[in-house]
């Protein structure tokens, strides 16, 4: 019965799975299932293996997290709803992290420590099991480890966690930073000037990835694999005009920080750069898309909200922000900024009137917000947010390719028109 679910479960992944995202299944390692069990000692959290693997585990806090770093695995988990709200787990998430490395972060309900984790040889119907014991700790006791190297775990026999037994870096006393616009800032390299001959560089920014799958749609489609999908459909339209060199940020499920895909687009020389989303929130009638430029000030708190959760991604992908330094502030005032963004006000507002020619748009449909994707000061750039995948029929419709090619050639015919735009204020 579970391997007829399993194969249920590749089919309707592979509707919505694009060329070049089947390469983790074709790694040696096979993630086959995931069990979460409490005991009296506290949680148990299992992954099956199809082999042996090592394994690094290392906690993050606010929120309080638990991260394992394997080699890149494929998953095959069967077609059933992860576990969750079970002893001391809120919920977990899984993915490619990086080339070479899938992840797993374990969202806990409060502090906790690891108290044992090893790797079980094959035994009673199973292959290898990764094995995590899971015991709540005081806060303190918990941030004492945030400092610690990390447990690794080899391919070997079971290793017991001992607290205290590492060398402990310096805990930050202050406040941990939260992903914020200001930590998202970038040292400015001169550009290069542009040939005026070159095709116009479009860079185009599937939204999440890997261990960030970003929003759950109602039916249970993730986020990651439709901004991909409709990433893919622009890129090749755009490509096929002649007049645009079009590159992704991503062209598989895998994670990218946000600040790497800014400086990607920096490092191409972008004429333009858009993020593609789409959102879920509670009311599931709310439909329609939206399509957001930066700004210091939201125009609305929905995409004060938006940005604020949207700007959580390397959060959610387990990525310690405590350690790292915000390089430059206030770019805002910067007048390549003020430029891009003038620029990036123009193409937001002519790629919806665009959109609203194929579908339906929101009423306020150009907001403004302080998304950290958006922050290359000398790159136009917007978020297209493509509805809301909390509503069945926003999500039926980003799930099929006639959909998805109209919205490409909307913002195809909005890439075309900013850039004539553009090109004749040249001239003037
Ligand atoms: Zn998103």
């Amino acid at each position: 019965m579970r391997r007829v679910l399993a194969s249920i479960c590749l089919a309707c992944l592979a509707v919505m799975a694009m060329p070049g995202s089947w390469s983790a299944l074709a790694a040696p390692v096979v993630v086959t299932d995931v069990r979460v069990g409490e005991n009296a000692a506290g949680t148990r959290f299992v992954l099956d293996l199809d082999s042996k693997v090592s394994f690094r585990i290392f906690m993050l806090a606010d929120p309080y997290r638990v991260v394992i770093d394997l080699p890149e695995v494929g998953w095959r988990l069967p077609a059933q709803p992860l576990p969750r709200n079970t002893g001391l787990l809120n919920k977990f998430r899984y993915g490619l992290f990086k080339e070479g490395t899938s992840r797993v972060v374990l969202d806990m309900r409060g502090p906790v420590a690891v108290r044992k984790a090893f790797l079980l040889e094959p035994a009673a119907g199973y292959r290898y099991r990764l094995v995590l014991d899971l015991v709540g700790v005081s806060r303190a006791a918990f941030l004492k480890s945030v400092g610690d190297a990390g447990l690794e775990v080899a391919a070997g026999p079971p290793v017991t966690a001992k607290p205290g037994a590492r060398p402990k870096k310096p805990v930050p006393t202050a406040a941990p930073e939260r992903v914020s616009v200001s930590a998202a800032v970038f040292p400015l390299p001169l550009r290069k000037p542009r040939r005026t001959e070159e095709k116009r560089m479009v860079v185009i920014d599937p939204g999440h990835g890997g261990v960030d799958p970003g929003t759950v749609g109602v039916s249970g489609v993730y986020e990651k694999h439709i901004t991909l999908a409709v990433a893919q459909e622009i890129k090749r339209q755009l490509n096929k005009t002649g007049r645009f060199h079009a590159v992704l940020t991503r062209e598989r499920d895998i994670f990218i920080r946000l600040r790497d895909r800014v400086s990607f687009a920096r490092e191409k020389d972008a004429d333009l750069f858009v993020s593609i989303h789409a959102d879920a929130i509670k009311n599931r009638r709310v439909r329609g898309l939206s399509v957001y430029t930066l700004s210091e000030k939201a125009s609305d708190s929905e995409a004060a909200a938006l940005a604020d959760k949207e700007n959580k991604a390397d959060l959610i992908a387990g990525i310690d922000l405590t350690r790292e330094t915000p390089e430059v502030t206030n770019i805002l005032i910067d007048l390549a900024q003020r430029e891009s963004m003038n620029r990036s006000v123009g193409f937001a507002s002519g790629l919806v009137r665009e959109l609203a020619r194929e579908t339906r748009i929101l009423r306020n449909s150009h907001r403004f917000a302080g998304f950290a994707v958006l922050k290359a000061p000398d790159v136009p750039s917007v978020l297209l947010e493509l509805g809301f995948l909390s509503n069945s029929q926003d999500e039926a419709a980003l799930r099929r390719k006639t959909y998805r090619t109209r919205l490409a050639k909307a913002v195809t015919r909005a890439v075309d028109g900013y850039f004539a735009r553009v090109e004749e204020a040249a001239r003037k």
